[in-house]
C-alpha cells in the first residue's frame, strides 16, 4: 500500500527560543549571479526601514554572507542553542564561516551533511525577535537546495536571475520547487541586467538583451527589480562594508517584500 508524501511532513521545528515574523528564501539558478549580494542589500535595507532582519547563510560551500558584513569574530554557543553573530547595524548572521577555525578551509562536505547543517541552522540557532529572516539558498534547483527548501518553512521565495543565464529553466524549476512545498514566490530580480555609462548615463546591456518580462510574464511572475552592475556596491560587498552601500534599485523589490503576506 502507498501512502502519499507531504513535503510539509519533513518541515523542521525552529530552535524553541526563536521568534521570527517573515521566512524569505533567496535562490538562484547558479553561482556567480549576485543571490547573496541580493540577500545582504534586502537585509540591509530592510533593516534601514525600522525591522528587525537577520540572514541564514546556506550557501555552505560558498558562504560570502559574513565577509561582506566584515564579520570577524566566531559565533558562541549557550545553553540553549547557537548565537548568531551581530553586524554594526545589528543584523543577525549564522554562516559556516562563523564555526570554522579557519574560514579559508574550503568546505568539501557531501550533501547530506550540507543539508545537516542548514537545518541545524534553522533547529538550534537562537533567531530572537527577527522580523524578516532571509536564507540565502544554495545555489541551483539539486539535492542540497531542495532539501533546505523541504525543513525551513519559507513564507516566501525570491529568484535572482542574470541575463547570461538561461532564464526559463531556472524559473520553472524553481517554480516547481516552490509548488512542490506550496511556497509563493514574491518574485524575480533581474541582477548585472546593464552597465551605466559614467560619462553619457547610457544604459549599456553587457549581457544582452534581457528576457526576464517574457519570462515573468509566461509564469504569471513580479519582476521586482534591474540592478544594474555597480562598481562601487561591488567594492562595498567585497570590503565588508555592505551597510554603507547603496543600492536605490533593489528598494523597490525591498518593498514588495516588506509588505508579502503569504
Ligand atoms: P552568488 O551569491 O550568486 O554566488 P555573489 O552575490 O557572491 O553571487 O556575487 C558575485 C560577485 O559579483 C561578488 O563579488 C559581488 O560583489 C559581485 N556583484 C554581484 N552583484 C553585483 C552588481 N549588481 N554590481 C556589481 N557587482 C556585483
Amino acid at each position: 500500500p502507498s501512502r502519499k508524501v507531504n513535503p510539509a511532513d519533513f518541515i523542521e521545528k525552529p530552535n524553541p527560543m526563536s521568534k521570527i515574523h517573515k521566512v524569505i528564501g533567496v535562490v538562484s539558478g547558479k553561482g556567480g549571479v549576485g543571490k547573496s549580494m541580493v540577500t545582504s542589500m534586502l537585509a540591509v535595507l530592510l533593516n534601514r526601514r525600522g525591522n528587525h532582519t537577520a540572514i541564514l547563510d546556506a550557501d555552505v560551500t560558498g558562504p560570502s554572507i559574513p565577509k561582506a558584513f566584515g564579520l570577524k569574530q566566531k559565533a558562541m554557543g549557550s545553553e540553549f542553542g547557537l548565537l548568531p553573530v551581530k553586524t554594526n547595524t545589528g543584523i543577525d548572521v549564522m554562516s559556516v564561516n562563523l564555526l570554522l577555525e579557519d574560514e579559508t578551509a574550503p568546505v568539501v562536505w557531501r550533501g547530506p551533511v550540507i543539508a545537516n547543517t542548514v537545518k541545524q541552522f534553522w533547529t538550534d540557532v537562537i533567531w530572537t525577535d527577527v522580523d524578516y529572516l532571509f536564507v540565502d539558498m544554495p545555489p541551483g534547483t539539486g539535492d542540497v537546495p531542495l532539501t533546505v527548501f523541504q525543513s525551513i518553512p519559507l513564507d516566501g521565495i525570491v529568484i535572482v536571475t542574470s541575463p547570461q543565464e538561461l532564464v526559463s529553466m531556472i524559473v520553472a524549476k524553481a517554480v516547481n520547487m516552490a509548488k512542490m512545498m506550496n511556497v509563493p514566490i514574491i518574485g524575480i530580480v533581474e541582477n548585472m541586467s546593464y552597465v551605466k555609462c559614467p560619462d553619457c548615463g547610457k544604459a549599456i546591456p553587457v549581457f544582452g538583451e534581457s528576457h526576464v518580462d517574457e519570462i515573468a510574464a509566461k509564469f504569471g511572475l513580479k519582476v521586482l527589480c534591474k540592478c544594474p552592475i555597480d562598481p562601487e556596491l561591488a567594492k562595498n560587498c567585497d570590503v565588508g562594508l555592505a551597510e554603507l552601500a547603496n543600492a536605490p534599485w533593489l528598494e523597490a523589490a525591498a518593498d514588495v517584500v516588506e509588505k508579502h503576506n503569504k
